[in-house]
């Protein structure tokens, strides 16, 4: 059990052609209280419908939440209603996007838009609510932030956009931060930057925050653990060190493989053979066995079980025990 938010089971499923297929298929995953935790995997690996799910946000889509329990602090989040639902969101747990200008409103001023947060969720007067507001936007180290409270969206930088939007998240100081691909869209400097602002924030405030992304570069730097997601299903979770030391599941070794190193002077980029199974078209087993250097005859049959050791966890029949496969595929290595 962790202290701040527990996920248990929860599946998540779209309609497609009148056919429900599963998306989110009984992810479990803890955060402790001012912890950063990762979740990687490449897109379609059920990443963001996750942090979706766990917010409640699937109106927009043609998704819905199957099974499972969100608990945060005690309450799952899944039994409550829409408007219990409307206090947290924003206030006890926030979210920040890869595009800030889809989740910014690019007609109403950055103070307008912070305000209106901070006098929904904390009831602070009109006053003391623009001086928050400029109080955190200095925070995330905005510059001229008189100025920009009365600026509209388009007249910033993407980085500054996307401080803008930290801000926003902040404003209320939430216990969970969830953000999603926060600096995919931002060049390497500011992306360097936007990462050094909330690990700073993490420290100060105490802040969890719950990192999506299909870096794993991002993840070497700002995570304490990691989730690896691979269709629907979590395939590994480690502390970050102990990933990148010693990776377990295939899938996980595949993606580190991947990343480019520097320095290191490669003739191609490395990338894992094959494609994420279409959810419609889910393999039998593992669902990474397609791909996997390392299939043996019990994987295309049987999906492995999530099974623990010592603090890590992981999906892979290599080290489930009693695995009537496993000499004969380590022999043959
Ligand atoms: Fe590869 Fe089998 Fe492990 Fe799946 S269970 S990752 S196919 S070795
Ligand atoms: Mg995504």
């Amino acid at each position: 059990m962790y202290d701040l938010l527990n996920v248990k089971g929860l599946k998540t499923a779209f309609k497609n052609n009148n056919q429900r297929v599963s998306v989110v298929n009984g992810v479990d995953f803890g955060i402790n209280k001012g912890e950063i935790v990762g979740i990687v995997g490449e897109s379609g690996c059920g990443k963001s419908v996750t942090s979706l799910s766990i917010m409640r946000l699937l109106h927009d889509t043609t998704g819905d939440i199957q099974d499972g329990k969100v608990t945060f602090k005690g309450e799952n989040l899944l039994d409550l209603s829409e408007r219990s639902m409307r206090k947290i969101r924003g206030k006890e747990i926030a979210m920040i996007f890869q595009e800030p200008m889809t989740s910014l409103n690019p007609v109403m001023k950055i103070g307008k838009q912070l305000m209106q947060g901070i006098i929904l969720h904390l009831k602070y007067s009109k006053e003391k609510a623009k001086k928050h507001a400029i109080d955190t936007l200095k925070s995330v180290g905005i510059p001229r932030a008189e100025d920009i409270m009365n600026e509209y969206p388009h007249q910033l930088s993407g980085g500054m956009r996307q401080r803008v939007m930290i801000a926003i998240a902040m404003s209320c100081e939430p216990e969970l931060l969830i953000a999603d691909e926060p600096t995919t869209a931002l060049d390497v400097t500011i992306q360097a930057q936007i990462l050094e602002l909330m690990k700073r924030l993490q420290s100060d405030r105490g802040t969890a925050i719950l990192m999506i992304t299909h870096d794993l570069g991002v993840v070497a730097e700002v995570c304490d653990r990691v989730i690896v997601m691979y269709a629907g299903r979590v395939v590994e979770e480690a502390s970050v060190d102990e990933l990148f030391e010693s990776p377990r599941h295939p899938y996980t070794k595949d993606l580190i493989e991947s990343v480019p190193k520097i320095g290191e002077r490669k003739s191609r980029l490395y990338s894992i053979p094959g494609h994420v199974p279409n959810p419609n078209q889910m393999p039998n087993g593992c669902k990474f066995a397609p791909r996997c250097q390392h299939a043996m005859e019990i994987c295309f049959n049987k999906e492995p079980e999530l099974t623990s050791e010592e603090k890590r966890k992981h999906r892979c029949w290599l080290y489930q025990q009693n695995n009537v496969g496993r000499e004969q595929n380590l022999g043959s290595k």
